[in-house]
């Protein structure tokens, strides 16, 4: 069959490019997604996001063995079902501050080039500043209706240490302390999927098949005409009259690349795929934030969360003179460990993450056939400097974690325990604690320079009819969780394709 578009993977980006390029009756768009229509009906249930890590509707992909982290081994999940990992993440909703999409330094992504998307993204809280909010794009957002008394003690922790508030993180003042904005309408989960592509799914304009595992990009020489893919068993194939778009992530998109032989030809001849265009950049720059925080058993009964589990953010700044906060800290209403730790049943978390890693790591093929997962090693704490940031910020959790205003919550540091004091024993707890946040980012990034694996309007370079839209071309990590941005890119992507520029 043959489509104006084909989008590949039905996840955040994706939801957005088949929603608004259908938009128009008389352009056909198909969009094929791995996973299934639906997921558990856990999915619609916000804190209830941890259970869905390693479900059915999870990739199951594992990291390398990670050298920072002693060798260790982790989960990395991902989303795989309309909505992808918007459908089974933590629902966050939060931009970057300016100075993280600045340094990209590609002319068109700027913050400033981006703020009409985000505003076009989003239907924000009534009363918030509408030069930088939107007001009635699919995505709702706001701040938690009912908060955790966690979240006010938490937050009067932070004042008394002399950080800042803002009343907005995502406006005018995106530095400070302030409720989390989240992706949760009517008490509910609010996936892309939910937000943009449901509402729509009855255009006859828009063909939507799920459990198709796209296997290959279909190359004329260097132009992309279509797609291979797999429904069960039965293979097809369908035809881009105008562009395939790649939106299957920054794991799913390198990946697809590299079967398709487009890649570091190397790398791609050692797994036995034929090179069809060089493209070094493909499943390099992987980036992620690393997350860790300091655990507190609790000294009475800890109600349970409604939301996400954290109601406080901030977002602050570990030195003196830095041009943006670089250290996100969050105020969790559950103790928030990964094995082999062992932690408190009843407790809470001041976790934190340093925003702008140093450590970049890959998605490599394993191998040639499209079901078998790639290498992934996002190389947490490898780089000495993301340790420093993460030491910084332990001290800082630590600092607030100990105010007057947390004496009534808190038993007692449980982890790292208040026996590790020293900067090695420090040291050493990030390495035994750290994870991933879950925001793969960078794998197909965006730019001119020879690393770059999409150029400013989104196209492959050295292909033709073929662009890359989602968290894969971001050139480095945003100060932020990652979903805001990849609904920014997205719509941007659709302006892009259609050759329209946003009204500012
Ligand atoms: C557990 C978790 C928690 C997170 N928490 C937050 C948070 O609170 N706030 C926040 O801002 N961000 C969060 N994130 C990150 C955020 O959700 C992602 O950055 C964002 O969803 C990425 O969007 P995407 O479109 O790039 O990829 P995805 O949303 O992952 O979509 C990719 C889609 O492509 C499909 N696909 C992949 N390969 C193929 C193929 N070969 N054929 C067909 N389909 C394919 C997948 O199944 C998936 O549906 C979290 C992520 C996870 C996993």
């Amino acid at each position: 069959m043959k489509y104006d578009y084909v989008v590949v993977g039905g996840g955040t980006a994706g939801s957005v490019l088949a929603t608004r390029l259908s938009e128009d009756a008389a352009t056909t768009v198909l969009l094929l997604e791995a996973g299934p229509a639906t997921g558990p009906d856990v999915m619609a249930v916000p804190p209830a996001w941890p259970a869905l890590l390693g479900s059915a509707v999870d990739w199951n992909f594992h990291t390398t063995p990670q050298h920072g982290l002693l060798g260790t081994q982790l989960p990395y999940p991902r989303g795989r079902t309309l909505g992808g990992s918007s459908s089974i993440n933590a629902m966050a909703h939060l931009r970057g501050h300016p100075a993280g999409y600045d340094a990209w330094g590609v002319d068109g992504w700027r913050f400033d080039d981006l703020l009409p998307y985000f505003r076009r993204s989003e239907t924000a809280a009534a009363g918030r500043d509408p030069k930088y909010r939107g007001t009635d794009g699919p995505m709702r957002v706001g701040p938690p209706p009912v908060r955790h008394p966690l979240a006010g003690a938490a937050l009067a922790a932070v004042r008394e240490r002399g950080f800042a508030e803002t009343p907005d993180l995502n406006g005018a003042e995106p530095e400070g302390a302030t409720w989390l904005e989240m992706n949760i309408a009517d008490g509910a989960r609010q996936s892309a999927a939910d937000a943009y592509l449901r509402p729509v799914l009855g255009r006859p304009n828009l063909t939507v098949v799920t459990g198709a595992l796209v296997t290959r990009l279909v190359l004329a020489g260097t132009h992309c005409t279509g797609v291979e893919y797999r429904v069960g068993d039965s293979p097809d194939s369908a035809e881009a009259e105008r562009s395939v778009v790649l939106t299957a992530g920054a794991v799913g998109s390198p990946h697809l690349l590299m079967l398709s032989g487009i890649g570091d030809p190397a790398e791609l001849e050692k797994a036995g795929v034929t090179p069809r265009v060089a493209l070094p950049g493909v499943g390099r720059n992987l980036q992620d934030h690393p997350l860790t925080g300091v655990v507190y058993s609790a000294s009475r009964t800890m109600p349970d969360g409604a939301n996400n589990h954290s109601d406080l953010v901030a977002a602050v700044r570990t030195a003196a003179g830095l041009e943006a906060p670089d250290l996100q800290l969050l105020f969790l209403d559950i103790p928030y460990f990964r094995p082999p730790l062992a932690g408190p049943t009843s407790g809470f978390t001041i976790g934190f993450s340093h925003l702008y890693p140093h450590s970049r790591g890959s998605v490599t093929l394993a191998s040639a056939d499209p079901t078998v997962a790639p290498i992934v090693d996002p190389a947490l704490l490898r780089d000495p400097r993301d340790v420093a940031a993460m030491l910084a910020g332990l001290r800082l959790a630590r600092h607030i974690g100990t105010a007057a205003a947390l004496d009534p919550w808190r038993d007692q540091e449980v982890l790292p325990g208040p026996a590790a004091t020293s900067p090695a024993q420090e040291e050493e707890f990030l390495r035994r604690s750290t994870g991933p946040y879950f925001h793969a980012s960078g794998t197909c990034a965006l730019g001119t320079g020879s690393a770059a694996v999409v150029d400013p309007t989104l196209a492959v370079h050295g292909v033709t009819g073929l662009r890359i839209a989602d968290a894969s071309v971001l050139p480095t990590l945003i100060g932020a969780n990652t979903n805001a941005t990849v609904l920014a890119v997205a719509e941007k992507a659709v302006d892009l394709l259609l050759g329209r520029e946003a009204a500012r």
